[in-house]
């Protein structure tokens, strides 16, 4: 098949979240099988220093965007046969300090910067010399490209189009923009309508994509029921109802190339389950990077990432206030709200022999936080898919995890089933149930067997993306009947 992915953030180009490596091991899967794989992306600020190889292609951008033309060109790399990475260069659009915000305040042309890439995207998809036959699209920055695609396909009809497929992430970002940015599209207003793009009086950028795409996927089976429930919906459970027939949830695979404990250049002690005497030796470096005391015999917790109301900070910070009354440490990693990193920075100032933090985005550390620790804290008020604990699961690093989306659909709790359990689930939101499951993971890290039962459990748990493929291929292909019909 011939495959374009369009995405904000790709790994190892790019990253802010799980988005970045999704995108970057479903393309290198897909090319490793025998498909012919693209994937648009931002060119930003630093990429071509990292990667001076990358090559400018013949193939200018003139693109309208309202009232004026915005111009930008393509380069590209070939990480490996069969795939191309193409970069979109328009350096005063992506050429800053951060991807989508700073200080937690998004970029004030965010509208502009991601229309103009779904504009790229839609022209790739159209213009590249191998005619990709599923244009696959990736939450609301790229998702104005299915609009693109639909009014193409209206004005010339069956076969010039690719089919599309959109993959929602994070249903909470929708790319909501003033009414006035619809003219960024450059279409006809008949689709500026309560069942077109509108949302609200706003322009939805994702609602866009949730319209006119021919299949929509979702990163669990777990999200895609929740949200078309009215309580998760982020008031698009009504037309995700409506297009229920082509919303498909697919967990995201992990990439144990880079996910691994074996062949890993950021953890200095290398462990399989056959001998876990390096993830020992890890914790205790860790413990030390940390600037804790070192010491095997006390637990320690993890968690890293975006520092969001989703994750669950809230209820992290009220429940390790209650429990930092054991003998428990706990580290993290991770930036977002200026609000609680300041609260991460407080908690670590009033205990400092048992919690630090580093704020800030740390590809290295991430890998030995989820190696050193013994538990990893994932408490979410809602997870689309959620990579860390699957991360955690292969590290031997036991998933501490609130019963939603792909969390509930990737960990196994002792009550679901005692012999395959490789975590602790809880289902109330609340800084009183994540106490009381850190109070389970103390009860279970004094019992070394059963602990190492735990390990083990999920070390074997297999998540890989050759497994995962298999239902890209079908949505694809059910993408393709979906286009074809809806050119008749
Ligand atoms: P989300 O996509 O909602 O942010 P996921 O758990 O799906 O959450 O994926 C997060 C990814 O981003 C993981 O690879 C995680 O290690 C990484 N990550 C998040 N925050 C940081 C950070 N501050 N430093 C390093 N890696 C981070």
């Amino acid at each position: 098949m011939r495959i374009l992915l369009a995405s904000s953030e790709v790994h190892p180009y790019s990253k802010t979240g799980g988005l970045a490596d999704m995108v970057g091991s479903l393309a290198k899967t897909l090319a490793r099988a025998g498909h012919r794989v693209g994937v648009v992306t931002p060119l930003y600020a630093g990429i071509r220093e990292r990667f001076p190889e990358l090559k400018q292609l013949d193939l200018p951008l003139d693109l309208p965007l309202g009232p004026r033309r915005v111009r930008g060109e393509v380069w590209s790399l070939e990480p490996m046969p069969g795939l191309t990475v193409y970069f979109v260069d328009q350096p005063a659009f992506y050429e800053r300090a951060d991807l989508y915000q700073e200080e937690g305040v998004d970029y004030p042309d965010n509208a502009e910067r991601f229309i103009f890439f779904s504009k790229a995207a839609a022209h790739l998809a159209l213009h590249l010399d191998w005619h990709p036959e599923v244009l696959h699209l990736h939450d609301w920055q790229a998702s104005v490209a299915t609009l693109l695609i639909h009014h193409q396909r209206k004005q010339t009809g069956e076969g010039t189009t690719p089919g599309i497929c959109l993959t929602i992430h994070n249903l909470a970002y929708q790319g909501l923009f003033p009414a006035a940015q619809y003219a960024l599209t450059n279409l006809p207003r008949d689709y500026f309508t309560p069942a077109g793009v509108e949302f609200y009086g706003q322009l939805g950028c994702l609602k866009a994509g949730i319209v006119y795409a021919d299949v929509i996927t979702t990163v669990s089976p777990r999200y895609a029921r929740e949200i078309t429930t009215e309580e998760m919906g982020c008031g698009l459970d009504g037309l995700l109802r409506l297009r229920n027939s082509s919303l498909v949830g697919i967990l995201n695979g992990v990439d144990y190339d880079v996910w691994n404990t074996i062949n890993n250049p950021y953890l200095k002690h290398p462990y399989s389950s056959a001998d876990l005497s390096g993830k020992a030796a890890n914790k205790l470096e860790l413990q030390k990077e940390f600037g804790l005391p070192i010491d095997a015999s006390l637990p320690l917790f993890g968690g890293i990432g975006r520092l969001a109301e989703q994750k669950g900070v809230e209820i992290t910070l009220g429940a390790l206030e209650e429990m930092l009354t054991t003998n428990m440490q706990f580290v993290a990693v991770g930036t977002g709200a200026p609000a609680f990193q300041r609260a991460y920075l407080d908690l670590a100032r009033r205990h400092p022999a048992q919690v630090s933090v580093r704020i800030g985005f740390d590809e290295g550390l991430s890998h030995r936080i989820e190696g050193g620790c013994d538990f990893f804290v994932m408490p979410s008020r809602f997870e689309p898919c959620g990579l860390n604990q699957m991360y955690g699961l292969r590290y031997g690093t036991i998933p501490i995890v609130r019963t939603t989306g792909g969390l509930d659909d990737t960990v196994i709790d002792v009550r679901e089933d005692a012999e395959k359990a490789n975590g602790i689930k809880f289902i109330e939101y609340s800084s009183t149930a994540l106490a009381k499951s850190i109070r389970k993971a103390l009860v279970l890290f004094d019992q070394p067997e059963l602990l190492r039962h735990f390990r083990l459990n999920g070390m074997s748990a297999d998540f890989s993306w050759d497994r995962t493929i298999t239902q890209y291929l079908q949505a694809y292909q059910q993408t393709l009947a979906a286009s074809r019909k809806s050119n008749r």
